[in-house]
């Protein structure tokens, strides 16, 4: 017969083996709510994402039958989930770590398993127990570390070396995503009957294509080297002027795209702007003033990823052969008969 320990083993490489499949940061934090769920056997999981401003509930496993709705909310989990998660997300962002937290990690009923990666913590996994037993913590901890570890490798995969932003990886994904949400809300419009119903400005995202000006001569004039602190610089100014839930990613050489989320069009006009007066204002070392050029569109209705790129990319075109240092919009050009609508095929676009 087999030894009941080497089985259980078996199930753990098991949970492994999912987590390790999976190539989508996204999906990951609901995988490993599931691996503790199916290996601890506990009453409830929770899993809470700390990336936005809002800690949103992304995956919840409970005991019983009930069906879960779609849209999870803190209210569905269980009063002691609940109190364990206030309590904790009461604590000041510093102060979220493990090593502020008991050991073994019990707030009230409930085990609190920060999710940390790069030292920042990004989300936290909330395990009621059946029962308490030591040995389950130390292995919903060596599953929150084997996941952390493995996120790390799949950002280096998704990340550029040199600026740490995002590289173009995962940029048609996240376009594709976004083009669907919009078809998705303008279809519910229309079967509600309700296109009187004035979109919310959280429905609109944009992308910009932000485009370093005279980059070759910057280069030319004091080196590589000058040229990627430049570069290095810039990121950091991005990182400051964008929302955490806006996505910043390096493009190209000198050209980085931001996603901007669910903000209306001035305001998405207003943080660009913010952005390109900053990098004009900052003193560069031994270079001095570098500018940049931006093109932005709404990600809306257009049929596919690319075609969202080559509106930006228009724009930008425009403000590089109009002076340059400024910021563009698609559909402001296309509107004042400033961009000409290229034809391809039956379909006319802008
Ligand atoms: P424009 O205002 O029209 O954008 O002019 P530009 O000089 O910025 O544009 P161009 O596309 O002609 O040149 C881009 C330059 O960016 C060419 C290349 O030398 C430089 N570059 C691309 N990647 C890197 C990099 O990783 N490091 C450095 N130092 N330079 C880079
Ligand atoms: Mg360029
Ligand atoms: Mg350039």
């Amino acid at each position: 017969m087999d030894d009941p320990a080497k089985l259980a083993n078996l199930d753990l490489v098991d949970s492994i083996v999912a987590i390790t499949e999976q190539r989508n940061i996204e999906t990951l934090e609901t995988v490993l709510a599931e691996t503790v769920f199916a290996t601890l056997r506990p009453r409830e999981v929770v899993m809470v994402d700390l990336h936005e401003n809002e800690p949103s509930v992304v995956a919840l496993f409970q005991d019983g039958e009930e069906p879960l709705p779609f849209d999870l909310k803190l209210d569905h989990c269980s009063p002691e989930a609940q109190a364990a998660l206030a309590e904790y997300l009461a604590k000041p962002n510093a102060e979220r770590g493990p090593e502020f937290l008991p050991e073994p990690p019990l707030l009230g009923e409930c085990g609190i398993f920060p999710v940390m990666t790069r030292s920042r913590v990004e989300g936290v996994l909330c395990i009621r127990p059946e029962a308490f037993a030591q040995a389950d913590w130390r292995l919903a901890t060596g599953l929150v570390n084997i996941y952390r570890n493995f996120v790390e490798v799949l950002n280096e995969k998704d990340h550029d070396r040199l600026t740490g932003l995002r590289n173009r990886t995962l940029l048609e994904d996240q376009i594709l995503r976004r083009l669907s949400m919009a078809r998705r809300r303008r279809e519910k419009r229309l079967a509600e009957g309700d296109e009187r119903r004035k979109p919310s400005p959280h429905d609109h995202n944009w992308l910009a294509i932000l485009d370093i000006d005279r980059f070759k001569s910057i280069n030319d004039s004091y080196g590589h080297i000058y040229g990627d602190e430049v570069l290095l610089l810039i990121s950091a100014i991005m990182h400051k002027s964008f929302r955490r839930v806006d996505q910043l990613y390096r493009y190209g050489g000198e050209e980085f795209i931001v996603l901007i989320q669910g903000v209306d069009a001035e305001t998405a006009q207003r943080v660009l702007e913010r952005f390109r007066e900053s990098v004009a204002r900052f003193d560069f070392p031994q270079v001095g003033t570098v500018t940049v050029s931006i093109g932005y569109v709404e990600i809306k209705d257009q049929d596919q990823p690319t075609t969202v790129i080559g509106h930006a990319d228009q724009a930008l075109y425009y403000a590089k052969n109009n002076g340059r240092n400024q910021t563009a919009s698609y559909e402001a050009l296309a509107a004042a008969g400033r961009i000409a609508p290229t034809k391809i095929g039956s379909i006319e676009l802008f």
